[in-house]
């Protein structure tokens, strides 16, 4: 198993909430800890999210059958049952965790057959985990997420989301969008079709959407919580956020967003362009790429009048020489401005839900979402 540990955040509602991921493989250790993997992290206060697959590793396909699920981890396939799945999720104590699903269905053209085979696998294995949950005093406290499937058939999917939201389950997972097989014009008439059907007093997540304006996207057909494995993604290339998502003209929001919108606009400069090919081919236009010599000698913080403890205390230059000497350290301090820079993200959106000023913030993302790298002018 990967113990990796992904917060997750979402815009739930109005509210933010602060969430861990945690895998379903370590389970022994926990089993004789007995108190739940939040406490064993260290993070008791924090809402413990528990999905089935890791949302940034893709899984073969073709394992999964009408008794068993197939997990992917460290000491490759694990079959899991439901019954399996629940002891697991009694070893952790999640505060959430999806239920067991058929999600077999992201590698595209998967076909009717197939969709409909992952809706009935799915809601056979909800069952059979919502009579063990009534039956397991650990997860009293635990809130289990159902899992809408079906893949890319519109029919397949009400079906889904209606059998779904007539058991007692606690929200609803949106699964099967991950990866890009899926068109992005299908992907968000399915999302839509599906949040209408479930009931608005539940929390409806996603799995693998994670691009600020993917997210918004989401957002407004919507969707509520989102995973956090984008700032880890974009830590892991080397890259720091900078984009704007302050709506709000205050002065130093001004600051913000000029400083951004520059550092965007240089990604594209015309003497970078070796440095820039030399990038992570999915490096996104919200952020910058560290390696890049030209912050070898640039002493400003990673984005200005940023607040985080790697801003406050260290520069770029110093992050950059951190990532050509392959020091551990820079993915630490470009980790805590990545989660701290998208995390403020959510927040925004937030007060935009609240203030009715979604749109602003749409077009303030879109805009930058177009200034890519490969097609930025200077001055734009
Ligand atoms: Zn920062």
């Amino acid at each position: 198993m990967s113990e990796s540990v992904a917060p997750l955040l979402l815009p739930f509602r109005r509210e933010v909430q602060g969430v861990s991921t945690w895998r379903a493989e370590l389970h022994d250790v926990l089993e004789e800890y007995k108190e739940g993997a939040a406490k064993f992290i260290g993070m008791p206060d924090t809402v413990l999210y528990c999905s089935l697959h890791d949302p940034v590793t893709p899984c073969p396909s073709g394992y999964n059958t009408n008794k068993t699920v197939s997990l992917w981890g460290n000491s490759g396939r694990m079959e899991m049952t439901p019954s399996k799945f629940m002891d697991i999720q009694r070893a952790i104590q999640p505060d959430w965790f999806q239920c067991i699903s058929d999600g077999d269905t992201i590698s595209g053209e998967v076909g009717r057959k197939r969709a409909k085979k992952s809706v009935d696998r799915s809601l056979s294995f909800l069952d059979v985990c919502l009579q063990l949950l009534e039956k397991s005093p650990e997860l009293q406290g635990s809130v289990m997420f159902g899992a809408i499937e079906g893949g890319d058939i519109l029919e397949e999917r009400l079906r889904s989301a209606r059998e779904t939201a007539k058991r007692p389950v606690g929200g609803f997972l949106l699964d099967g969008f991950q990866g890009r097989a899926m068109a992005k014009e299908t992907k968000l008439k399915l999302i839509a079709a599906v949040t209408a059907e479930l009931p608005e007093d539940k929390p409806r997540i996603i799995h693998g959407i994670g691009k600020p304006d993917e997210v918004l996207e989401c957002i407004e057909r919507g969707v509520d919580i989102f995973e956090s494995f984008f700032p880890f993604q974009v830590t892991e290339r080397g890259c720091a956020l900078v984009f704007s998502y302050d709506c709000h003209s205050g002065p130093e929001a001004a600051v913000l967003k000029q400083n951004g919108a520059q550092d965007l606009e240089e990604n594209g400069a015309e003497e970078n362009q070796d440095e820039i090919s030399k990038a992570d081919p999915e490096m996104t236009p919200f952020e910058i790429f560290l390696k890049d010599k030209r912050y070898q000698d640039d002493f400003g913080p990673l984005l200005e009048g940023c607040t985080c403890y790697c801003c406050q205390r260290h520069t770029r230059a110093y992050i950059h020489h951190l990532l050509m000497t392959k020091e551990l350290l820079a993915g630490v301090l470009l980790m805590m401005h990545n989660f701290q820079h998208y995390f403020s993200f959510f927040n925004a959106i937030q007060d935009a839900l609240r203030d009715n000023k979604l749109d602003q913030l749409k077009k303030l993302v879109f805009r930058q979402a177009l200034q890519g790298p490969a097609n930025m002018k200077p001055g734009q």
